[in-house]
């Protein structure tokens, strides 16, 4: 039987691309005035920006019928409903923890670093679209119209139509003569597309991380070195301290492994800076290599690309007390408090695309009375910083899938440890 196996080499060649594209970029970047500018900005324009913008639709277009049809087949194979009900109440109750551990750590590295804020000017800060409130995000899971919410990308949404769907083609498999089935073979099929559409990710890649080098060079730290340094340094010690040991404790799983298998979700995830257009990859790893069955993953992996942001909630926080420290206000212990509830919270309303983050950053500012102009300074680092958030973002999903598998007896530990 043919089996559906990832593009040869992938993480090898998908860092070949990466490395090429930095340096190409660099030459033209740090040689423009050697360069007729035309030349330039059409090489920006049609090779970096065109080719990574097309790389990116290709994963986000199949998003939505992939986590349609991986979730109905998955909830139509399910013996029992309750299951469910039990997969879902885990799912979001280990959200929920991992990002507040996020966010704590956060306020607390923060402290310990004596985390200063900026001196110099600030850029007033242009709100874009990419937030929900706690009412809106409520909203979109329950849309008034089915198509509306496929057309609209509402994750959420979709993620209750399909349950829905899948529940009913369950409970009628014996009136349908087995409609099931076909649904599993459709999503076969998705499933072949997306390793089609991987196997151009080195060439995809390539152009992303060439986009960002064109646009700035290599100077994307700025003068915020402290910030962003205490940032990267949380945003490691979560991914390696907080889930190995959630996997060890709560499921008795080997991180080192892992993390091995999770290079290529985390790869995809820092050169597409959204978890959103990671899903495809991330539910393939999740499914293939880290053994969790598919009722699980197919549930738990968009749910979380959507709810689940520990990276973003750790930015929030430590964005939070810089630019308190920047503009000289002492957060208050019960401050300190709301930031953590706030992150919590808002991070399920946050967008899974670039810079979302930085959006819903404003709300928290705007909770604990910190002007949001002062985002404007975030935002000349944001680049690098959400395309290294995105992967703790991403590794906070699949960490959560297989403990939740674990403990659902849905996970096979052969393939894990292989
Ligand atoms: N880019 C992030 C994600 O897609 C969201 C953010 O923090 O801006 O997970």
């Amino acid at each position: 039987m043919k089996t559906l196996d990832a593009p040869k080499n992938l993480t090898r060649n998908v860092l070949i691309g990466m490395g090429s594209g930095v340096l190409i970029a660099s030459i033209f970047y740090y040689f423009q005035t050697t360069i007729p500018s035309d030349f330039f900005q059409i090489i920006e324009k049609y090779v970096f920006n065109l080719g990574g913008q097309v790389f990116k639709n290709l994963l986000l277009l199949i998003v939505v019928p992939l986590v349609f049809f991986s979730l109905v087949s998955g909830i139509s194979s399910l013996s029992n409903m309750v299951k469910l009900g039990s997969i879902a109440t885990k799912t979001v109750g280990l959200y929920l923890l991992t990002t507040g551990i996020a966010v704590s750590l956060a306020l607390f590295f923060g402290w310990i670093f004596n985390l200063s804020g900026y001196e110099g000017e600030v850029d007033a800060y242009v709100p874009t679209q990419g937030s929900a409130d706690l009412y809106e995000t409520v909203l979109r899971i329950f849309p008034n119209n089915i198509f509306g919410a496929f057309v609209e990308n509402n994750m959420l949404g979709i993620v209750f139509i399909s349950i829905l769907f899948g529940i009913a083609l369950n409970l009628t498999d014996d009136l349908t003569g087995g409609l099931s089935k076909n649904f599993e073979r459709l999503n076969i099929v998705f499933l072949k597309i997306v390793l089609l559409i991987m196997s151009f990710a080195p060439v995809g890649v390539f152009c992303l991380i060439g986009s960002y080098v064109m646009a700035k060079g290599l100077n994307v730290f700025g003068d915020l070195a402290q910030y962003v340094l205490v940032l990267v340094f949380v945003l490691v010690f979560h991914l390696t301290f907080t889930y190995s040991l959630i996997l060890k404790v709560f499921a008795n799983l080997n991180p080192f492994k892992f993390f091995k298998k999770m290079r290529n979700v985390a790869l995809f995830a820092f050169s597409t800076s959204s978890s959103a257009a990671t899903i495809p990859v991330t539910l393939k790893t999740v499914s293939d290599d880290l053994g969790v069955k598919k009722d699980v993953a197919s549930f738990v992996v968009p749910v979380g690309a959507t709810i689940n942001m520990d990276g973003t909630a750790i930015m929030q926080g430590l964005a939070t007390m810089f630019i308190a420290s920047t503009v000289g206000v002492d957060l208050s212990l019960t401050q300190y408090g709301q930031i953590i509830l706030l992150a919590m919270v808002t991070s399920i309303g946050t967008a899974a695309v670039p810079s979302a983050g930085t959006v819903t950053l404003a709300l928290i500012l705007g909770s604990v009375g910190l002007p949001l102009d002062a985002i404007g300074l975030i935002l000349a680092v944001d680049r690098i910083l959400d395309m290294i958030r995105t992967s703790v973002n991403v590794c906070g999903d699949a960490a959560v899938s297989c403990i939740v598998a674990k403990s659902e007896n849905e996970l096979d530990e052969n393939m894990f440890n292989k």
